[in-house]
């Protein structure tokens, strides 16, 4: 932990990716501002190198878009090291013949040196991330539970302790960032209501091992028991693997967690169909739980919500930490433009261009990650009807297939 610190210009509560992203984008783009990042975790040694379990964690599609971004941070080598390219996005409905291949000659200009994008594990992103922020004269706290939380005319002041029984420290900032993920306490503490829709629906996350490799292919299969996305990883001692994202209805999800290895491999196998070849092996399986969850004021008058607590998707498009990206970088655009910093606090126009400038996309990303799902769900005639002509329509008309590379590569802005 860095030295105990009473004053800052940011305060950025939670260092998942939201938050150390948002620190790094401030560390480049805002170099006259002090940052600090409270997390309530310990945080792994930065000297240490990273370790990857091969066969259970979650995995997180970066899109084109995202991946310019992290190349002007200076990270491309190593995520590049550390991810698998997405060439082709393959779309199509389990049990019909019609199947929509997505690449980046639908739009030169959606990608990233070739790629439509690339998939990282988690287990390789988040100490990606804090490794190039220790090298930054951002002030990580960690572990550092923010516990409370009192807003001032110039900012707020933040009660954070290191453990259960440590005493508390206060912290004063003139702009509070909370990014302390979904279902956050602390935009509870603050009264900042959140809308939540629950998809009645779980995402079960395990790595397969694969026959074949799956040549930079990302599949999107949309089946009678909910969307799947399988995603290619890198290689890992000469295994084939990829990630899988099956979004199911809770009980089948319950169902699914209690099958054996063997079992379990069968079902996806089943479910998921041949297009990617064989399934030899499958990790450990995780579940979240899934709703459509916004909160209704995602700034006001000294904070700002970044990540999960301001949106959190339905993940079958992959769109969630895309579009905390987009945020980050929009959050520092603006505040880059701060000459003083002391007058921080008083730059309510800062936010509100923030806010206004981020409406669109929010609001085309989080339509896009909400649509995809439910047309996907059900097995009505009418729903299978439309979902057999969006086929068509990726499959046929250039203009659509277009928009969806667009989208599905970050630049759907
Ligand atoms: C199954 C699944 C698959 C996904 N796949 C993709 C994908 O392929 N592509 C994509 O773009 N997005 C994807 N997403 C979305 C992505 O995971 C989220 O956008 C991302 O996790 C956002 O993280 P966050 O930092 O907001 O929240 P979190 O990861 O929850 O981080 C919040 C942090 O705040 C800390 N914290 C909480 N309270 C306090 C406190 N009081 N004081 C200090 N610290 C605190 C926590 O310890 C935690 O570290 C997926 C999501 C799911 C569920």
């Amino acid at each position: 932990m860095g030295e105990p610190i009473h004053k800052v210009d940011v305060a950025i509560v939670g260092g998942g990716m939201a938050g150390a992203s948002l620190a790094l984008m401030l560390a480049h783009f805002c170099p006259q501002l002090s940052v600090a990042l409270l997390e309530q975790r310990a945080l792994p040694d930065a000297a240490a190198s990273i370790r990857l379990p091969s066969f259970d964690t979650r995995a997180t599609a970066i899109a084109a878009g995202s991946l310019q971004l992290f190349k002007e941070l200076g990270l491309w080598p190593v995520l590049r090291d550390y991810s698998a390219p997405i060439q082709r996005i393959h779309v199509s409905d389990r049990g019909h013949a019609i199947g929509a291949s997505l690449s980046t000659r639908e739009r030169e200009e959606s990608s990233f040196e070739g790629i439509l994008g690339a998939v990282i594990e988690n287990a390789a992103l988040g100490p990606i991330l804090h490794n190039a922020l220790a090298n930054t004269a951002t002030q990580i706290l960690a572990p550092a539970q923010v516990t409370d939380i009192t807003m001032t005319p110039a900012g707020a002041n933040l009660c954070w302790r290191t453990a259960e029984s440590a005493p508390e420290r206060s912290l004063i900032c003139g702009l509070l960032v909370v990014a302390d993920g979904v279902n956050s306490p602390l935009c509870r503490q603050l009264g900042i209501e959140i809308s939540a829709v629950k998809y009645q629906q779980r995402a079960l996350v395990t790595t397969v091992g694969l026959q074949h490799s799956p040549d930079g292919v990302a599949f999107e299969r949309f089946t009678r028991l909910g969307p799947m996305a399988l995603l290619p990883l890198p290689e890992r001692q000469g295994q084939h693997r990829a990630a899988l994202v099956w979004a199911c209805e809770d009980k089948e999800a319950e169902r699914v967690k209690k099958l054996s290895e063997s079992e379990r491999m069968e079902k996806l196998q089943q479910v998921f169909g041949w297009r990617a070849g064989r399934f030899i092996r499958t990790g450990a399986m995780q579940d979240y739980p899934l709703s459509l969850s916004l909160a209704k004021e995602q700034w006001r008058r000294n904070v700002v919500l970044m990540g999960n607590c301001a949106h959190f998707l339905h993940p079958v498009a992959g769109q969630g930490f895309n579009l905390t990206l987009r945020d980050c970088y929009g959050l520092a655009q603006v505040l880059s433009a701060v000459s003083s910093p002391e007058t921080l606090p008083e730059r309510l126009d800062l936010l509100q261009k923030y806010g206004e400038a981020r409406q669109w996309d929010q609001r085309l990303t989080v339509g896009f990650s909400d649509r995809i799902p439910t047309l996907f769900a059900s097995s009505g005639y009418l729903q299978q009807g439309m979902r057999q002509l969006g086929m068509l329509g990726l499959t046929m008309m250039p203009p659509v297939r277009r928009e969806f590379v667009s989208q599905a590569a970050g630049f759907g802005l």
